[in-house]
């Protein structure tokens, strides 16, 4: 018999529900069971329920253990708290997982690409400690524990164990911020000794930035810091096709939200326009998650003969497809 799931789904703002639309018409086509549980959240249901985040999206993700989530806009410099950065603070998602890997078909400066962003998903200037102390001067405060940088840590050891890989690297500023990012690499070193078989080097993240255009192929599995993490996943977006191509999941003890790396991309709203291959992408690692690893590879191969064909793409990639003509290209493959 098939197995069934039950898995909340999120379409968020923005680009999100054009994009969640797709990736469910091809995860249905695939042949795999899902209920979608659908929660709305964010600026829409605000005024409804006074929150951006109802207790009832977290019940809905706690009880199912796994949550497919479209982008949620942050406004800038006031408003609400990012429902992004609150999902996965109040879900314990300590592990934000983004692969950047060479798509075929794909232009790009590079071929080979490979490696994997572990970023640490609960502290560090993402935690919100801000005061404004006067009106010419405000403060955040950056804060790291040796609890949550060994569990980051852990988990990109054994990522890399389970994986396959070779090297993890550590990503900091340590140089600046003794304290804080110094604690953050003294927890992955003591981390690193209980994984001889896996090599283990430093690099500080202004430097890995520039070691990044220029050598891309040197790194395999990179830890980071909240912040770091974030910008640094941009950036290996950026070498692989952009940030419409992009996957990410964010893993807990009891539960998992898959996402892509991307926003909602207020300008793109509404046009059909963007790029549902980050989101199929972050789908297919939440289908491996599940276990449902030939499913989730029957997509990967019909998604890369669409995009080595080459003759529907969307505006991201020098086509002019919809999202939705995107997603039946794929469908048709599968
Ligand atoms: P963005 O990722 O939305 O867009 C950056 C650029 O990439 C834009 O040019 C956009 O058009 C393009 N782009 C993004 N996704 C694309 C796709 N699928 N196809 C084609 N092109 C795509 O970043 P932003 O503009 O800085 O942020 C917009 C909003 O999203 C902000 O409110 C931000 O806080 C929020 N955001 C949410 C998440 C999340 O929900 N996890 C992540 C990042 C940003």
């Amino acid at each position: 018999m098939t197995k069934e799931y039950t898995v909340t789904l999120i379409p968020g703002d923005g680009i999100g529900p054009e994009i969640t639309a797709a990736v469910t018409d091809v995860i249905k086509a695939s042949g795999v069971q899902i209920n979608w549980e659908k929660q709305a959240a964010g600026a829409a249901v605000l005024e409804k329920e006074g929150t951006v985040l109802p207790r009832r999206v977290l019940d809905s993700i706690a009880k199912n253990g796994v949550a497919l989530k479209g982008p949620i806009t942050t406004p800038i410099g006031k408003g609400f708290r990012s429902v992004n950065v609150a999902l996965r603070k109040e879900l314990d998602l300590y592990a934000c997982v983004r692969p950047a890997k060479s798509l075929p078909g794909i232009k790009s400066r590079y071929e080979n690409v490979d490696l994997v962003i572990v970023r640490e998903n609960t502290e560090d200037l993402y935690a919100g400690i801000e005061r404004k102390i006067d009106e010419n001067t405000a403060e955040s405060i950056k804060r790291i524990t040796r609890g949550a940088s060994e569990r980051i840590a852990r988990y990109a050891f054994e990522y890399a164990v389970q994986n396959g890989r070779q090297k993890v690297t550590a990503v900091s500023k340590a140089n600046i911020c003794k304290f804080s990012d110094g604690l953050f690499l003294e927890a992955v070193r003591t981390v690193a000794q209980e994984y001889p078989q896996i090599a283990y080097e430093e690099v500080l993240v202004d430097n890995l930035c520039m070691q990044l255009v220029i050598n891309p192929e040197n790194y395999d599995v990179l830890v980071l810091p909240n912040l770091y993490g974030d910008i640094v996943s941009d950036l290996a977006a950026g070498l692989t096709g952009g940030l419409g191509v992009a996957p990410g999941a964010n893993i807990g003890k009891k539960a998992a939200v898959f996402e892509a790396v991307h926003g909602s991309s207020p300008s793109l709203a509404g046009q059909h326009k963007a790029n549902p291959t980050a989101l199929l992408l972050s789908a297919c690692l939440m289908l491996r998650h599940l276990g449902e690893i030939e499913c989730a590879q029957k997509i990967e191969n019909a998604l890369e003969k669409v995009l080595q064909q080459g003759n529907v793409r969307t505006f991201d990639l020098g086509g002019s497809a919809t999202t939705e003509e995107f997603a039946q290209a794929v469908i048709k493959q599968l």
